[in-house]
């Protein structure tokens, strides 16, 4: 027997969930297939949990109109999150320190930030010091107040998973795919039994599963790079989320009683998609955190690596920290969120493009979908 529904989504990360419940919201049938028992047990929890508000990305990307408009897509999700799951923001009442160590950048940094609306005021050492008194700013060239925060994540997914429900989503954790024909996937349960579900389209949000996937069902090729990078899991350093806009200095998030803490532009290409921590790049990033913190000691302090993928066209394109919507095969899509903050930007872009693809007739199409209706008989004549 075939379940039919209108939308499947394959893997429940945060872009899958998102996508699910945004879907299931606007009256769609979804099902979610997850290969593992947990939902969003990859990336989208072994991250930094900084939700972004433009602030690093607008200086950090190299090209100026590249770096405006993921800045501009980080300020959107960023406040669609806020607005979704208030409960998951941690620290509201603080605003973050961002430090900006090349002088020479200064008027470039601020003219992107305008740009982009992100919001910011210097402040001066002494405010600095005196809000963190543990920290050493005398590498800074200026410091900033910045809206950046932590965002917990688990209260987030399970605010998605719990109104995606509610909405009519059906959720198949520890579920394999085994096959696919047409769009109709055959899957195998947690006790080996099969099953076979059919949408009008599916969504493949399988992070860095998504290459493998695609060949091992359709032998199709999707150009997936996989970006390791690392993480150290600390006590808590500091009231507010602390970090450097400037390449290969420390960055830090804070949940609770811990501190997240990445290195920026700390990504290096990798063949393989696994966890496993490169001990020189760990040390590396210890070695920023101490910069910061020069008393910083923590004997239980915990290295982790996670994988970011992108899509690219060429090899040897810059690393991509933009979202990726792609129809490989004609009713098969493949969505990235390049962050965890963007997956707000994407998922409209998702259920806007599925929405037009299998609307019903029951509401009015507008003129220019006549017209576009047109065009494309046109062009098929
Ligand atoms: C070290 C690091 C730090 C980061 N920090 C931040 C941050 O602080 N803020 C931010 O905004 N972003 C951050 N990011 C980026 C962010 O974590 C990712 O962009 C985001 O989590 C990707 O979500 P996803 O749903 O696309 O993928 P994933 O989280 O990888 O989810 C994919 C899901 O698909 C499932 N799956 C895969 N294959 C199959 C299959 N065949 N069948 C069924 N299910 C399958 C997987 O099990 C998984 O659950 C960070 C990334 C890294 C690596």
């Amino acid at each position: 027997m075939t379940v039919n529904y209108d939308v499947i989504v394959v893997g429940a990360g945060a872009a899958g969930l998102m996508t699910a419940q945004r879907l299931s919201q606007i009256g769609l049938s979804v099902v979610v297939i997850e290969q593992k028992p947990r939902l969003a047990s990859g990336p989208s929890t072994r991250n930094e949990g900084w939700l972004h508000r433009g602030t690093y990305h607008a200086v950090s990307i190299r090209d100026r109109a590249n770096a405006l408009q993921v800045a501009r897509r980080c300020i959107y999700g960023h406040k669609q999150l806020k607005a979704f799951v208030p409960e998951a923001i941690e620290d509201t009442d603080k605003r973050s320190i961002a430090i900006l160590r090349d002088g020479d950048r200064l008027e470039d940094v601020i003219s992107r930030w305008e740009d982009a609306n992100v919001s910011f005021r210097q402040i001066s050492p002494l405010a600095a010091a005196s809000r963190v008194p543990a920290a050493d700013f005398s590498r800074a060239a200026a410091l900033f107040e910045v809206n950046d925060v932590s965002i917990n994540t688990r209260l987030l997914y399970r605010k998605l998973l719990g109104t995606a429900r509610v909405s009519g989503c059906t959720f198949l954790v520890a579920h394999r795919i085994i096959r696919c024909e047409g769009l109709t996937l055959e899957l195998e349960d947690p006790n080996g039994g099969h099953l076979r579900v059919s949408g009008q389209r599916i969504v493949y949000t399988t992070g860095a599963e998504t290459g493998y996937l695609f060949t091992a069902l359709h032998k199709v090729e999707i150009p997936v790079r996989y970006w390791k990078s690392h993480l150290v899991v600390t006590k808590r350093l500091a009231p507010m989320g602390v970090f450097y806009l400037d390449a290969h200095e420390a960055a830090m998030m804070h949940h609770g009683e811990v501190s997240v803490i990445g290195f920026n532009e700390d990504a290096v290409l990798c063949d393989v998609r696994g966890y496993n921590v490169i001990p020189d790049r760990a040390k590396n990033l210890r070695q920023g955190i101490r910069k910061i913190f020069p008393s910083w000691h923590d004997p239980d302090a915990m290295d982790i690596a996670c994988v970011k993928v992108d899509l690219v066209d060429q090899e040897d394109a810059a690393r991509s920290l933009n979202v990726a919507i792609r129809e490989p095969i004609p009713g098969h899509i493949v969505a990235l969120p390049g962050k965890l903050t963007e997956t707000p930007y994407l998922t409209d872009a998702i259920v806007a493009k599925i929405h037009d693809a299998i609307d019903d007739d029951l509401i009015s199409a507008r003129p220019c979908d006549r017209y576009a209706a047109a065009s494309a008989m046109r062009e098929i004549a």
